[in-house]
């Protein structure tokens, strides 16, 4: 039979897969519903995040990835599980897989993820760097002995790193991304409005009309949320130009891990840079006028690649079905 291969983008937010010959088959948000009392897994993915609000209060909602790592590795190695049969079409196939990690995890993290995809099913388990996976489904030549830099940003973390023949030269990270900036949105209507929202509520607002550079006609939105003191139901309209005040604070702080990332590349490689910019990709990387910012602060031209949010997912299973071209950046189990 076939031998099946799947690449797996385990994100903070959203998990990706790939199955070789045929592209992205599955996108579902990195959630799993397990049962309060015997930790028991009820549903994941898009299931689990329907159930969220609709549930009885003995069922709860985890996200097993935390800035980019396996926070829950019970609840981590069911989600895998889940992907691999859904995948798979079947319990008793074992494919070969691939999962993406940040390039600044750990032995030990790198370990603990290789077993979670063994025991969830696989006959096989590799590890690419994250940043290289990127790159790949990006399109940039990383094979070539010039300097290629990405700057992944997705839920939890933000890495920057630059390549060349196949490899991470500099990386740093940052636990600062869409979470963060969410964040700072709710924080700010607390503040500044007296109005308390969710979590989702500020990322639409983000999403909607959230900029990272003033604009010369700014948007407005309507946000519904509880007023703070009196705790009744209250709408505010807010700007786009008060969410790039409040978001500046969290994306200043990406601005300068990249920034640490520059300083630390060596020269030949900078030249390269210099002249072909740096490619953004991941969901955060969608922020509004975000390239404009790093362009602008960094003086290095910045672009978002098309389809930033597949780019990791792509760049694994790329990464799957030519093993020798990217052995550098694999590691196997
Ligand atoms: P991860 O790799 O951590 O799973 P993703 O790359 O899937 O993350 O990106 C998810 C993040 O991107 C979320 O925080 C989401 O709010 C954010 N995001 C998605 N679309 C946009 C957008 N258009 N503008 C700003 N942020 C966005
Ligand atoms: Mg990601």
């Amino acid at each position: 039979m076939f031998a099946k291969r799947i690449g797996i983008d385990l994100g903070t937010a959203n998990c990706l897969v790939w199955l070789a010959g045929e592209g992205i088959v599955l996108n579902e948000p990195t959630v799993v519903a397990v049962s309060e009392e015997d930790n028991r897994v009820l549903a994941v993915g898009n299931e689990a995040k329907e159930m969220l609000g609709r549930t009885p209060d003995n069922i709860i909602a985890k996200r097993p990835m935390r800035e980019g790592v396996i926070a829950d590795y019970v609840v981590t190695e069911a989600m895998l599980r889940y992907f691999i049969q859904t995948v798979s079409g079947s319990r008793w196939f074992r494919p070969e897989v691939m999962v993406c990690v940040p390039a600044g995890v750990t032995q030990v993290e790198r370990r603990a993820v290789l077993d979670a995809t063994m025991s969830a099913g696989a006959k096989a388990a590799y590890l690419i760097d994250e940043p290289i996976a990127a790159a790949i489904g990006a399109n940039l030549p990383i094979a070539e002995a010039r300097g290629n830099m990405v700057l992944d940003m997705g839920g939890g973390a933000s890495e920057s790193a630059v390549i060349s023949l196949g490899g991470v030269v500099v990386h740093r990270s940052v636990r600062v991304a869409g979470n963060k900036l969410d964040e700072a949105i709710v924080n700010y209507l607390r503040r500044k409005h007296n109005l308390l929202v969710g979590e989702q509520t500020a990322e639409q607002v983000k999403i909607q009309i959230g900029t990272a550079w003033q604009e010369d006609k700014p948007k407005a939105m309507e946000v519904k949320g509880q007023d703070a003191i009196s705790g009744l139901p209250r709408t505010v309209t807010v700007t786009s130009t008060q969410i790039a005040q409040a978001l500046q604070p969290e994306l200043m702080r990406i601005v300068s891990r990249v920034q640490e990332v520059l300083e630390h590349t060596p020269p030949e490689l900078a030249a390269d840079i210099i002249d072909k910019g740096v490619v953004m990709t991941g969901g955060t990387a969608l922020l509004r006028n975000f390239n404009k910012l790093l362009t602008h602060e960094i003086g290095v031209p910045f672009h978002v690649a098309d389809e930033a949010l597949l780019c990791v997912a792509r760049g694994t299973g790329i990464a799957l079905e030519n093993l020798d071209l990217y052995k550098r950046a694999i590691t196997q189990k």
